[in-house]
């Protein structure tokens, strides 16, 4: 009695895709297959640990056949095994809706991408199979099932024989097509090669009957066939070979396998520890971030193995927040395999061994940044913003260990590290000073760095929003305090310049309160500048919270953080007509005017910040009147 059914929705899209895929290495469903086998075997290994069942790893086993002549390729574990309900839950349903919801969003990708990102799990099969049998008994049932289906119109189950727990999987492999070779797939030799290279760290052996030739017995030249059944696997986990024996593509490639990535790592890291903790460590420094890393749904965290068997997938507190992009593994004999993920957050071992990994990280990125400028700053490009974070979320607590991780780009060309600027500061420079805005292209229009630049001073150029808080929270680089372009004092002018502008302050005292009064509860006060040469007005702050900060908290989604304002002082240049101009209303006790240029003054201040004004229409109706005057 068998019972036809229809495939979900989304599982009849992913199949279709899957299908009429145009993927290239259609030979990643033996991965997949080979992967389930291998998480059936686990399945069933922790269910015998605490049930006592007798079954030992060593009882378990995937065994691969392949009958060219019927065109039939058999994957068979002696796993958990599936019951009824589950092979029509598991199967019939598709769990990766993940990856449906990535490709309704770029409806454009093609699924290539989207098979080599995510993986697709069992419905890879039908990359390659017209048909697929899942013939599956569960651990301790009486009765096996039988799963068939030939794609979209729907699946079949009907009880079947099987003597042992465990699946068998049977793909009747698609005839060649015009550009598709699929008899590799029922050439012994192909699948030795892909076992090789997709799945030789599976811990189980992977078994297949190979033919051979051996001399026959009493004769030099004649010849005989022989079956030997070969494991096909190494079975040795790369990180547990010597550096010596692993070349760089091996490493690559097996971080491409494991972490599904695309792109080569930029580097990785090998090590062995001995002592207070010991461990093996295996890490990889991404070239790219993951779509999702600086979103909500990232979650951080390395494998971590106890002695070789798989103990918790993303165990988040072996790696600090600024080293989140990290990927790899660990593995250590000092843990325990049955270790809960309470009891682990609260294991010395772990911490040490946190402790070690995150010294390690460090000196490998500064080692890249010595030695391989263009990678690090590839990576920095990735990953400097987090870096960023976890001195500002520290509250600068972790600024000894990350400052010198950190570049800038600045006025001097390019990237900078901090030890590079201040090798370049001039004999008499105070201060390390940097401006920040939206763009490069706008901070080197600033106004505001005009004497910073006439006195030669290199600028560091801040355009990621965290950058301010930053170096807020650094205070400074080796006893060089970080001075704003913005800031109230520069630390420019000598003596007596000071004392000349303090002077022409003095003496248009009344028409600076006279401004300050008109524009009151936008600025706190207006200025003559010290910082302009030809531009006539800025904007720059007291205190705490710059413009730019103010920016920055006001576009939040916490509304609290939108009622954090700077205090706003409004400059105008000595130099520039218009303050003569300003003069000579004064003179005149012309308020009104006064008034109205004030207002279009801090409008056009505003304007140069990309900041928003408060009334543009008052703003260029103002402006019209004045040239039409
Ligand atoms: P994934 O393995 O990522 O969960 P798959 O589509 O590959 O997704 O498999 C779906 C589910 O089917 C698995 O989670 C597992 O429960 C079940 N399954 C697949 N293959 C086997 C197998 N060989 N033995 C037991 N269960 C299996």
């Amino acid at each position: 009695m068998s019972e036809t059914k229809e495939f979900k929705a989304e599982s009849k899209r992913l199949l279709e895709m899957m299908i009429n895929s145009i993927y290239t290495h259609k030979e990643i469903f033996l991965r997949e297959l080979i992967s389930n086998a291998s998480d059936a075997m686990d399945k069933l290994y922790f269910k015998s640990m605490s049930e006592n069942t007798g079954i030992t790893r060593s009882d378990m086993a995937i065994k691969l056949e392949v009958n060219k002549d019927d065109r039939k390729l058999i994957i068979t574990d002696n796993g958990i095994g599936m019951t009824k309900d589950e092979l029509e839950n598991n199967l019939g349903t598709i769990a990766k809706s993940g990856s449906l919801a990535f490709k309704n969003e770029n409806e454009k990708t093609e699924d290539v991408n989207i098979i080599g990102q995510f993986g697709v799990g069992f419905y890879s099969a039908f990359m390659v199979a017209k048909k697929v049998t899942v013939i599956s008994k569960a651990y301790g049932a009486d009765t096996a099932y039988m799963w068939e289906s030939e794609g979209v119109d729907g699946y079949t189950i009907s009880e079947a024989q099987k003597d042992d727990h465990g699946t068998q999987i049977i793909l009747d492999i698609k005839d060649n097509a015009e550009e598709e070779n699929y008899d590799e797939f029922l050439a012994p030799y192909k699948i030795k090669q892909l076992v090789k290279k997709y799945s030789d760290y599976i811990r189980y052996p992977i078994k297949m009957d190979v033919e051979h030739e051996k001399p026959k017995e009493g004769s030099e030249n004649e010849y005989e066939k022989e079956i030997v059944t070969e494991t096909l696997n190494s079975m040795t986990p790369i990180w547990k070979k010597s550096k010596s024996e692993l070349t760089d593509e091996e490493y690559d490639q097996f971080y491409k396998d494991k972490f599904f990535d695309y792109d080569k790592p930029l580097a990785h890291i090998h090590t062995r520890t001995e002592g207070t903790a010991t461990y093996t460590a295996l890490l990889y420094i991404p070239s790219k971030a993951p779509y999702d890393y600086y979103s909500k749904s990232f979650e951080k965290g390395l494998q971590l193995y106890s002695s070789g068997v798989l103990i918790m997938d993303k165990c988040g507190d072996l790696l600090p927040d600024y080293f989140s992009f990290v990927r790899g593994l660990v593995d250590s004999e000092d843990l325990s395999l049955n270790i809960s993920r309470e009891m682990l957050q609260h294991d010395r071992q772990l911490k040490l061994i946190a402790k070690s990994l995150e010294k390690s990280i460090r000196n490998e990125l500064k080692k890249l940044q010595k030695n391989d400028r263009e990678k690090y700053e590839k990576f920095f490009d990735a990953f400097g913003t987090q870096l960023k974070y976890g001195i500002y979320e520290s509250f600068g607590a972790n600024k000894e260990d990350l400052q010198d991780l950190l570049m800038f780009r600045s006025s001097n060309g390019g990237y900078t590290t901090l030890e590079e600027y201040v090798s370049r500061m001039k004999e008499e420079q105070k201060y390390i000073y940097f401006a920040s805005g939206s763009s490069i292209a706008r901070i080197e229009a600033l106004p505001q760095t005009e004497m910073v630049r006439d006195k030669g001073y290199e600028i560091l150029y801040f355009t990621d929003h965290v950058d301010e808080f930053t170096v807020q929270m650094m205070h400074d680089y080796n006893g060089k305090e970080y001075k704003s372009v913005s800031a109230d004092d520069l630390g420019l002018e000598t003596e007596a310049e000071k004392e000349e502008i303090k002077k022409a302050e003095e003496d248009n005292k009344g028409l600076f309160d006279l401004m300050t009064e008109k524009l009151s509860g936008k600025v706190k006060a207006v200025k003559l500048s010290q910082r302009l040469k030809t531009h006539p007005v800025c904007i720059t702050s007291e205190g705490m919270l710059s413009v730019e900060m103010e920016k920055v908290l006001s576009a939040m989604p916490d509304e609290q953080a939108h009622n954090a304002k700077a205090e706003k002082i409004l400059e105008i240049n000595s130099a520039h007509p218009i303050f003569e101009k300003l003069k000579k209303l004064y003179a005149e006790d012309n308020k009104d005017k006064i008034a109205e240029y004030a207002d279009i003054l801090y409008s056009q201040a505003l304007l140069i910040e990309g900041m928003p004004i408060e009334n543009p229409v008052d703003f260029t109706n103002k402006l019209c009147t004045i040239m039409s005057e």
